[in-house]
């Protein structure tokens, strides 16, 4: 499995729609200070359902919409879509290719796809739970994720190794099922 693409259309900085397209080897992006190289991972983080707008670098989730600048007028709605290769099946669904879509209007509600089909961001979360992929998974490593691994406490440093070894998925049904 891996990162294909990326479609940003009206989040942060990418007014205009956007598409970067990965291979399976290794891309570096670079640019000066500003350009937009952290928004992209933002819109990563933002489409797998971050709800935290800290972790966003913001103040209020709207933030993340395309504000405006001197020549050219706020948009209305942020949309960012990715697609990922699943011909290894590591993502349990039956395609060879997972597109996961998440729009949001100014007045805040969120709209959330599978392959163009409407979902909840619960079915998100579960599809990639122990991928490795998800707005807490590992592949994702942020300046303080370095830290949370070598000095946390150790439950913290514990959840890391649950995510590799593939049981976050029953621990959370667990957890569930013993709230009801
Ligand atoms: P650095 O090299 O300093 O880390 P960077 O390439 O990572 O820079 P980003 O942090 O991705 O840069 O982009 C910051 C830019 O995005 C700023 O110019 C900021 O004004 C712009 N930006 C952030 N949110 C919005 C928004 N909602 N609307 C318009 N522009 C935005
Ligand atoms: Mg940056």
């Amino acid at each position: 499995m891996y990162l294909k693409k990326i479609e940003i259309q009206g989040f942060k900085s990418f007014a205009d729609k956007t598409e970067i397209e990965f291979t399976e080897d290794i891309t570096a992006i670079v640019g000066p200070n500003g350009s937009g190289k952290s928004n992209i991972a933002d819109a990563i983080k933002w489409v797998l359902g971050e709800q935290s707008v800290k972790s966003l670098r913001g103040n209020k989730m709207e933030d993340v919409i395309f504000s405006g600048t001197d020549k050219r007028r706020a948009v209305g709605f942020s949309e960012v879509a990715i697609t990922f290769d699943n011909n290894d099946g590591v993502i349990p669904i039956d395609y060879s290719e997972v597109e996961v879509t998440r729009r949001m209007f100014r007045s805040g509600e969120s709209e959330y796809y599978i392959n163009k089909n409407s979902c909840r961001l619960k079915d998100i979360r579960e599809l990639f739970m122990d991928t490795g992929v998800g707005k807490d998974g590992y592949s994702i490593v942020g300046q303080g994720k370095i830290d949370e691994i070598l000095s946390n406490r150790p439950e913290d440093r514990r959840g890391v190794f649950e995510e590799a070894a593939g049981i976050v998925k029953y621990k959370t049904k667990k957890e569930e099922s013993e709230r009801r």
